[in-house]
């Protein structure tokens, strides 16, 4: 079966693009779930989206199922297929197709890389929100499956309250469209349900997200507590004031003095039992009034 079909999908994508065998498949057996692998019968890394509607229209055909995998770095093993199921690689679909900075969108393709977006939009002023931690190498479409965060999201919302519209295409290879990229869509809130849906529903093949103005100020404050408890209260404190700082983070002490030790070593003080990192951003004034 295997020998047929990646001769089949290879037809479709170019044979180079379609991996079969055992150390090819090894790249693809593992995801940044630790505890999981599992090593696909294929994977297929499609070049363009009338590709990519080829292969999952011949899988369709054959009854094969299928997972979709941006970078691989999902922690959920999302993105690991059975040796039943082809991969889908999504890593070549990699094109900001469309970047409209009046209206503070961009139209991509799902392999596009979280932080190429944001580099995208920096001459026009303007920057896309959700930052994981993986940002320099998750692509969107595993963003929009995982609904991901990133510390930002304290103050400007997850994966979902930035994605306007969404082109699917389902596992019987139809193309269907959700949300409306040039105003608020009726009815239920489709693109909400795919968003953090996992993959389970189709394959995002095009992406149209919200881009946020860069804040014109930014200042960040470090204060260091004697314990854990009085720095979750100074969280708790911040956020009854009705300050919503645009990221907050925490560190015990034993990851200051990991930091310190290691080649990212800041000068935190490494004396404190915490030490909490506040970024504020907005405008200057604002700014300059959260920060007393
Ligand atoms: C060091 C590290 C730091 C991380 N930090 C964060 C963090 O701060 N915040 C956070 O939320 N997550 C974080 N993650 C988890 C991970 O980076 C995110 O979940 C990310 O969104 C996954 O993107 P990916 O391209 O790697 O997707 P993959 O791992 O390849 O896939 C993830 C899921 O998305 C599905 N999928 C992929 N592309 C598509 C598509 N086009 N259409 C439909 N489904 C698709 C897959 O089938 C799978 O179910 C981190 C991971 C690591 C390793």
């Amino acid at each position: 079966m295997n020998v047929a079909l990646a001769t089949d999908l290879g037809r479709i994508v170019g044979p180079r693009w379609v991996r079969a065998r055992p150390a090819e498949l090894a790249a693809y057996e593992a995801d940044g779930l630790p505890t999981h692998a599992s090593r696909p019968a294929l994977a297929v890394l499609p070049g363009s989206r009338q590709e990519l509607i080829e292969a999952i229209h011949l899988l369709h055909l054959a009854n094969v199922p299928f997972v979709a995998r941006g970078a691989g770095t999902g922690l959920s093993g999302g993105a690991l297929a059975g040796n039943e199921a082809v991969l889908v690689v999504l890593t070549r679909l990699n094109r900001i197709l469309h970047l409209d900075p009046k209206r503070r969108r961009a139209v991509v393709e799902p392999g596009v890389v979280n932080a190429r977006l944001s580099e995208a939009a920096l001459p026009h002023g303007l920057y896309y929100a959700p930052d994981p931690s993986s940002q320099s190498a998750c692509t969107l479409g595993g963003n929009i499956a995982e609904n991901a965060g990133g510390p930002h999201c304290l103050k400007y919302g997850v994966t979902t309250n930035h994605v306007v519209a969404l082109e699917v295409l389902l596992p019987n290879a139809t193309l269907v469209r959700l949300g409306s990229g040039s105003s608020e869509s009726w009815g239920p809130d489709l693109v909400g349900l795919f968003v953090g849906s996992e993959g389970m529903f189709g394959i995002a093949t095009e992406i149209t997200l919200r881009l946020e103005p860069i804040p014109a100020a930014v200042r960040t404050l470090l204060a260091a507590f004697p314990s854990i408890r009085t720095a979750s209260e100074a969280v708790s404190g911040i956020i009854a004031a009705g300050v919503v700082p645009a990221a907050m983070e925490m560190m015990d002490q034993a990851c200051v003095r990991a930091v310190e030790a290691s080649i990212y070593a800041a000068g935190y003080p490494v004396d404190a039992a915490a030490v909490l990192l506040v970024e504020l951003d907005g405008t200057a004034e604002a700014v300059a009034g959260e920060a007393v």
